[in-house]
C-alpha cells in the first residue's frame, strides 16, 4: 500500500471542498456523472480507431447506486477506466482538471457561488462524503486499483480486482450534523431532481437503485 500526498495545489481545493459551506453540495453528482460521461466518450472515439473494440451502445451507462443502511452512494460507469499512474495524475494532481479554471478565478475573486461557476471536477465530492473510493480497470490494463482517500491527508493505492472495464467511485458520506444533513443524498427522489436539472443532456442512460439495508 502506497501513502502518498496531493500536489499542493490540490490540498488547497481540496480543503476548501471539505471545508465547503456552499449551499449547492449537490453539484458533486454533476461533477462525477459527467467524469462518468467523459469516460464512456472515451471508449467510443477509442472504438472508432480501435478494431478489437467494439462500441455496442447497450453495454454503456451510468450506475448510482445508493445504500442507505451504510451511508454510501456509488457512481459506477462503464468507461475507459483508468491504470495506475492515470489513477495518480488525474485525482492526485489538479494541473488536468477543470478546476484549474476555478483555481485561477478564486485567486482573483473569493466567493463560493464559483463552485457553481466552473466545474470544480472530482473534489467536489468531498462536499459531502469525507471518504471516497475509486476502484477502476482502464481498457489498456488487465489490473485494477483502489484509489482511497479521507481528504485532506493524502490518499492511498494499492491493487484490486475488477473483473470489467470501468470506473466505480463510492462516497461515504459525512455524517449529519445539527446545520448540515446529506442524508438527502441516499433518497431517490432527490437524486432524480439532482440528476434531471444538471444532467438531462448525458448521452448515455443513468441507472438508479436505493437500497434501505
Ligand atoms: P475534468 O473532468 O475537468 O478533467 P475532474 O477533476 O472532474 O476534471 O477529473 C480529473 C480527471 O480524472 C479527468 O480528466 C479524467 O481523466 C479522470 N477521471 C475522473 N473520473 C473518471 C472516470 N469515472 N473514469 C475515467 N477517468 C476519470
Ligand atoms: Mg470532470
Amino acid at each position: 500500500m502506497e501513502k502518498k500526498q496531493f500536489q499542493a495545489e490540490s490540498k488547497r481545493l481540496l480543503e476548501m471542498m471539505v471545508n465547503s459551506i456552499y449551499t449547492q453540495k449537490e453539484i458533486f453528482l454533476r461533477e462525477l456523472i459527467s467524469n462518468a460521461s467523459d469516460a464512456i466518450d472515451k471508449m467510443y472515439y477509442r472504438s472508432l480507431t480501435d478494431e478489437a473494440l467494439e462500441f455496442d451502445q447497450d453495454h454503456y451507462a451510468v450506475y448510482i447506486r445508493a445504500d442507505k443502511e451504510n451511508r454510501e452512494l456509488v457512481i459506477e460507469d462503464t468507461g475507459i477506466g483508468m491504470t495506475k499512474a492515470e489513477l495518480e495524475e488525474n485525482l492526485g494532481t489538479i494541473a488536468k482538471s477543470g478546476s484549474l479554471a476555478f483555481k485561477k478565478e478564486n485567486e482573483l475573486k473569493d466567493g463560493h457561488d464559483i463552485i457553481g461557476q466552473f466545474g470544480v471536477g472530482f473534489y467536489a465530492a468531498f462536499m459531502v462524503a469525507d471518504e471516497v473510493t475509486v476502484i477502476s480497470r482502464s481498457v489498456d490494463s488487465e489490473e485494477a486499483y483502489k484509489w482511497h482517500s479521507n481528504g485532506t491527508d493524502g490518499y492511498t493505492i494499492a491493487p484490486t480486482e475488477k473483473d470489467t472495464v470501468g470506473t466505480i467511485v463510492t462516497l461515504k458520506l459525512k455524517e449529519n450534523t445539527e446545520e448540515e444533513s446529506y442524508d438527502e443524498f441516499l433518497e431517490e427522489y432527490r437524486l432524480k431532481a439532482i440528476i434531471k436539472k444538471y444532467s438531462d443532456f448525458i448521452r448515455y442512460p443513468i441507472k438508479m437503485d436505493v437500497t434501505m439495508s
